[in-house]
């Protein structure tokens, strides 16, 4: 099997049948033509059902997740959370229990809250680094449970193989949210995950240009089921926006790689600063889940934590100070960015159980010139 970096350029994309495009072309288009009533070519029908370019995307991205695994299914979505939203209507029926981290990308926890809960599924809320809490919080109904590893955005990092087993057990499945982490850092399915989800708006994508999500499947059955729901449930990734995600992935790796390091360095600054409480970093060796992180990643990321001393308005202050690093929600990105997540990505979760420090400032470190960033951070920090 060739190595990551490989399969990230070629998984998908052979050269195109019809001029040698090296690139596989933007299949802008709703229909095809059929060779007579149901005579389809290559199985083409109707862009929703499928469309070359999304399943250019979609072998890549099973390439990535699950190398070597031939019933491992890909499967590309409009968003992350329209991916999420048919996997949690493809495995779930009302009456049924998940167990979902108790520091959960915000919108996941919505979606669990507001639109599954109404439906009828039952959550429980567990730490993804307390293995007994979560085996605790099984229960004869329990179908599911949803990890984030490392948390969004406390960075808490779970045990996959340990949470693998706790969940098959019970008879329920493992899903990873691998947004934060991306294919090159952690490879679930290869840990016991059943369905990895990912948000490719993020890394994924890499250049804050398109909204984009995906499912990687390990089992051939439950990925015709989840193909059988999107299609008819229709929240598909369109064929430009594919292109786009495909284009990303391919500097994945050497992307990840300068993330990895440019955070590092973040990281040492803001460990050395007064102005500084916690900073939360899974590659830290005063990580709690340091080792856990160690065996089950390749790298500790591009996404970096940090409480202000001063409290939530010298938080917030510090948000608006800084210049390269851009004021926005969103991560994974060629750009930094900074945020605060009590009032910005998490304000929806204020009150539940997933609340956050208010104190708290996540940062989104991105490839530009480290020196520049650190400069930038040192300033704003005063
Ligand atoms: C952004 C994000 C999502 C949701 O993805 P969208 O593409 O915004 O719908 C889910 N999980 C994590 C960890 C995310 O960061």
């Amino acid at each position: 099997m060739d190595g990551f970096n490989t399969r990230a350029i070629h998984a998908g994309q052979e050269p195109d049948p019809l001029t040698g495009a090296v690139v596989p072309p933007i299949y802008q288009v709703s229909t095809y033509a059929q060779d007579g009533v149901g005579g389809l070519r290559n199985g083409y029908e109707y862009s929703r059902s499928g469309n070359p370019t999304r399943t250019a995307l979609q072998e890549c991205m099973a390439a990535l997740e699950a190398p070597g695994i031939e019933t491992a299914r890909g499967l590309a979505f409009a968003s992350g959370l329209a991916a999420e939203d048919t996997l949690i209507r493809t495995v779930l029926k009302p009456g049924d229990h998940v167990v979902i981290p108790n520091d959960a990308y915000g919108g996941t926890y919505r979606l669990f809250k507001k639109v599954a809960e109404p439906w009828g599924i039952d959550h429980t809320t567990a730490a993804v680094t307390d293995l007994d809490s979560i085996a605790a919080a099984m229960t004869p109904k329990t179908k599911l449970i949803w990890i984030e590893t490392p948390t969004n955005p406390l960075l808490n990092v779970g045990d996959i193989a340990a949470i693998a087993e706790i969940a098959h057990a019970g008879g329920a499945l493992l899903v990873i949210d691998n947004t934060f982490a991306s294919p090159y850092l952690q490879q679930p399915l290869l840990l016991g995950a059943d369905v990895v989800v990912h948000s490719t708006t993020k890394y994924l994508g890499g250049h804050s240009d398109v909204v984009g999500g995906a499912l990687v499947a390990i089992n051939a059955e439950l990925g015709e089921q989840l193909a059988y729901h999107r299609n008819a449930m229709g929240a598909i990734a369109g064929p430009f926006d594919s292109w786009l995600v495909m284009r990303g992935i391919k500097t994945l790796g050497v992307r990840m790689d300068r993330h990895n390091e440019n955070a590092a360095k973040i990281v040492d600054l803001l460990e050395g600063h007064s102005a500084v409480g916690q900073v939360f970093y899974p590659g830290l060796a005063s990580h709690p889940n340091h080792e856990v992180a160690k065996k089950q990643m390749r790298g500790f990321g591009g996404m970096v934590s940090f409480r202000v001393k001063a409290g939530e308005q010298a938080a917030l202050d510090l948000c608006s100070k800084t210049t390269l690093f851009t004021l926005g929600e969103s991560l994974g990105g060629v750009e930094s960015l900074i945020e605060h997540p009590g009032r910005m990505t998490h304000a929806s979760v204020s009150g539940s159980p997933l609340e956050v420090p208010s104190d708290l400032v996540r940062l989104s470190v991105g490839i530009e010139e480290v020196d520049d960033l650190l400069a930038d951070l040192e300033k704003a920090l005063g």
